[in-house]
């Protein structure tokens, strides 16, 4: 079973994968946490990236087209993988295809997280007194939402079409969110 979860900053992408992750033993590939890695650890790609997540900008599609094919390519994960924050733009959509196929899998389903900036705005200054995020002041929150609005809609289009869009309310609680995910994920096991 391969998932993609999708949804602005703040929707609780994080939170949901973590429980699915745990319940239905799949492994979770956050683009974000990779890319936080690397500025962590100062690498030469990291020097690269911090200044645009910082800003609330998208990395290149290149960038993390090369960090998701080390996942899929490894057999560990296969048919296993939940993508938190992947795929964020039409042409990620795509190549998230191009690459699954290459590697004899597919998406499942795709799970939608709808939130309100407002709700978004008070998650996020939430989320950064707990995790000290760099990028989770309201600046940036309110830009990265105005970067997903701008990006998103062709990518929710694109599963409307192939018929993997499962929307889901992001303003219920957690466990509400919880409960109505596992229903979906339980039937798609069957
Ligand atoms: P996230 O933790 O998913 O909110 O991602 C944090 C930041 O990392 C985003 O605001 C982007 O700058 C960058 N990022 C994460 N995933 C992607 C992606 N799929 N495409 C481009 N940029 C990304």
């Amino acid at each position: 079973m391969n998932i993609v979860i999708f949804g602005p900053p703040g929707a609780g992408k994080g939170t949901q994968s973590k429980y699915i992750v745990k319940k239905f033993k799949l492994y979770q590939l956050s683009t974000g946490d990779l890319l936080r890695k690397e500025i962590k650890n100062k690498t030469s790609l990291g020097l690269k990236i911090s200044s645009i997540i910082n800003s609330g900008e998208l990395v290149s599609d290149q960038i993390v087209g090369n960090l998701i094919e080390n996942f899929i390519s490894n057999d560990k994960y296969k048919g296993k993988i939940i993508f938190d924050g992947y795929p964020r733009t039409l042409n990620q959509a795509k190549n998230l295809d191009e690459l699954l196929k290459r590697y004899g899998q597919e998406i499942d389903t795709v799970l939608k997280l709808s939130v309100s900036l407002e709700t978004v705005k008070k998650r996020i200054l939430e989320r950064q007194s707990q995790e000290k995020r760099v990028d989770d002041n309201e600046q940036i929150a309110i830009k990265r939402y105005k970067t997903y609005e701008e990006s998103s809609e062709p990518v929710i289009d694109y599963y409307k079409h192939s018929n993997l869009l499962r929307v889901i309310n992001g303003e219920a609680s957690i466990s509400e969110i919880n409960i109505e995910i596992s229903g979906i994920l339980e039937a798609i096991k069957g």
